[in-house]
């Protein structure tokens, strides 16, 4: 067995901000057919300390850069889960990294650098194989191991979800992280003339990766490395993607509880009762045209600027759309304005709602995510697993994950979406009009739906990855 310790600031089901959680929380699980015991280590916040039923004190520390904890180890899902037990950094209300109004917590530097140094610490002292540390709140732990243990430092893997989030902290903060000067240096933590956390991590780690091969690739490019384009290329093959995986227990329209009509890839015609349902839930009229969705973020990134352009289109092509999504005021003006524009036509609920999101997936017949950039992308993969076909921007995990309905595609049965290039007002306007009329040819759009529900983006494939990477690196291949 290879003893893997991942650290992270979020893990479903115990506390989510975004994607990132639903990869550390189902990595554990997807690891162990693999060979890989994987440790997950997590920040005590309220939620998290109510979670442990009888939590034992597996170790304490009394100076985690000025401030005392414990690690509190207990079980969750039947995987083992370390608690960093240290009240005055973790014990707040509110969200993980802010207050209620979503201010960041001025401390977040010493939070997420206190829970880095626990975990550099404990994988050395406890003899794990490999220390997994996932985005910038845990990018000092590979820093950690390089500058205080030296010479019999733990293997590290870096995982990147998001490009655009790295922790960048003033260099104010350099003198009260434990490190020796050294470490203020272009290869170490500098950045800008501050301390980068994202990027000391990068620098630091034994091997990066990111969770799809395209976005592996683009972060090598200023225009998604986001500065750190530089770094990612001197890394060279040191840099990998793995694809996320979805969770099979929580979505296959086979056995989801939130749906009006549950369905297979063999009774297809079992959606229409969820499209009638939603069709109602969203104020939305009834015809034989197809009901595009959209569940997002309302942000730049996901091009949702660019569906608001292209909103008329979409209805008088003849589609309706459903969206469900919460963010930027600007976004949220001119969706609302375009379903006042479309009444009966165009439905948005602004918010976050999860069951919602099951439902549309399963009653739409497409979804549109044009984002301008994009990791790996979550919501393309449940659209395959439901038949509610992705039209995506071909980009990151959204150009790895769906197959575009070109020719030679269709006639090998292989296409699974519609991809386009360029996230801009006239190709998604193209691509809608191109799947319309795929939608209009019922025998092509059921081949396409049904190849889509037959690809495989549970974790099987990408955990025999991680656990290979693993390997790899302990030097146990
Ligand atoms: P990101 O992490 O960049 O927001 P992903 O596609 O990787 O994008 O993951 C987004 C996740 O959040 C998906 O599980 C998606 O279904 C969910 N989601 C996004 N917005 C909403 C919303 N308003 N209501 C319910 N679920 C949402």
């Amino acid at each position: 067995m290879l003893r893997v310790l991942s650290v992270a600031s979020e893990a479903v089901p115990l506390v989510k901000t975004g994607g990132l959680a639903d990869v550390a929380g189902a990595l554990p699980a997807a690891l162990a057919p693999h060979g890989v015991a994987m440790t997950s280590l997590l920040p005590g916040y309220p939620p998290v300390l109510r979670a442990l039923a009888k939590p034992l004190v597996a170790w304490k520390f009394d100076d985690l850069l000025g401030h005392k904890g414990r690690l509190l180890a207990g079980q969750l899902g039947g995987q083992d889960l370390l608690v960093l037990d240290a009240p005055a950094l973790f014990d707040r209300e509110g969200g993980p990294y802010g207050d209620a109004n979503g201010r960041d917590w001025p401390d977040n530097w010493l939070r997420f650098a206190a829970l880095s140094l626990a975990a550099a610490d404990l994988a050395v002292r406890q003899g794990f194989d490999i220390l997994h540390a996932h985005d910038w709140q845990a990018g000092m732990a590979p820093t950690y191991l390089r500058y205080r243990h030296a010479g019999q430092a733990t293997p590290s893997v870096m995982t990147v979800h998001n490009m655009a989030f790295q922790g960048h902290f003033g260099r104010e903060i350099f003198d009260r992280l434990g490190l020796p000067a050294a470490a203020w240096s272009i290869d170490g933590v500098e950045y800008h003339g501050g301390v980068g956390f994202l990027k000391a991590g990068m620098a630091a780690a034994n091997v990066i990766t990111t969770v799809s091969p395209s976005y592996a690739r683009e972060i090598r490019l200023p225009e998604f490395g986001m500065g750190l384009e530089g770094l990612v290329a001197s890394r060279g093959t040191q840099v990998r993607g793995i694809v996320n995986g979805i969770d099979p227990a929580e979505w296959n329209p086979a056995n989801d509880g939130h749906l009006a009509a549950r369905y297979t890839a063999a009774s297809l015609a079992r959606r229409r009762g969820n499209k009638r349902a939603l069709e109602a839930e969203f104020g939305l009229e009834s015809d034989d045209g197809p009901l595009f969705i959209v569940v997002s973020r309302l942000t730049w990134q996901k091009g949702m600027d660019v569906l608001v352009d292209v909103a008329d289109h979409l209805v008088h092509s003849g589609g309706r759309l459903a969206l469900l999504g919460s963010g930027d005021a600007g976004l949220v003006a001119g969706l609302s304005a375009a379903a006042a524009r479309h009444p009966g036509r165009i439905g948005i609920r602004i918010g976050y709602d999860e069951a919602l999101s099951h439902r549309m997936q399963a009653g739409g017949d497409a979804i549109l995510v044009p984002s301008r950039f994009e990791p790996c992308g979550l919501t393309q993969l449940y659209g395959l697993a439901y038949g509610c076909v992705p039209v995506v921007a071909r980009t990151g995990g959204l150009a790895d994950t769906v197959i575009d309905a070109n020719i030679a595609a269709l006639a090998a049965g292989a296409a699974t979406g519609i991809q386009f290039n360029s996230v801009s007002a006239p190709a998604l306007a193209d691509a809608i009009s191109r799947t319309i009329a795929l939608y209009r040819q019922p025998a092509l759009w059921k081949a396409i739906q049904r190849a889509g529900m037959k690809a495989d983006f549970t974790w099987a494939g990408s955990g025999a990855l991680y656990a290979q990477l693993y390997r790899e690196l302990a030097g146990k291949s």
